[in-house]
């Protein structure tokens, strides 16, 4: 069942996309670029490259990247000024599951859990978008009478 207030859950694909240049110099990895295809050209893979090592040494906390200090780039242009590399682009299609959501209060609200709270107007659903009774009706739908909750 789709509607205009919920959507069920479902599988999604998606890619991750990886540029390369491979090589055949020992002990020395493949280099990799992840997000594009970087490969029309060397300018553009070496542009990619350089702006994925400066996001690597932000993201480990290396400090201001510089062309010394980096192993992996020092590795690189041995392996470039070789001239003995190829560039190269592949997809890994992978499924990640998207929970049911439900629209409450004008509002997507995403069910991924065994209950989930509308923020706004403290409904609770669970996983499927059925509306679970208030809370403070909880002991009533036991059969429950009010004395015994106490
Ligand atoms: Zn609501």
């Amino acid at each position: 069942m789709t509607s205009d207030r919920f959507i069920p859950a479902h599988t999604r694909t998606s890619y991750q996309r990886t540029s390369y240049m491979s090589h055949d110099f020992e002990g020395i990895c493949n280099f990799e670029i992840h997000g594009g295809d970087y490969t029309e050209g060397i300018k553009v893979f070496n542009k990619e490259y350089i702006a994925s090592r400066k996001q690597l040494f932000k993201d480990m906390g290396w400090g201001e990247w510089c062309e010394e200090n980096d192993l992996g780039y020092q590795n690189y242009l041995k392996v470039l000024e070789s001239g003995e590399w190829k560039l190269g682009y592949y997809e890994n299609e992978f499924n990640y599951r998207v929970p049911a959501q439900i629209k409450c209060c004008d509002k997507w609200l995403s069910l991924g859990s065994f209950t989930n709270t509308c923020d706004k107007c403290g409904a609770d659903y669970n996983g499927s978008g059925q509306l679970l009774a208030s809370r403070s009706f909880w002991g009533e739908e036991t059969g429950e009478h009010w004395s015994e909750c106490l």
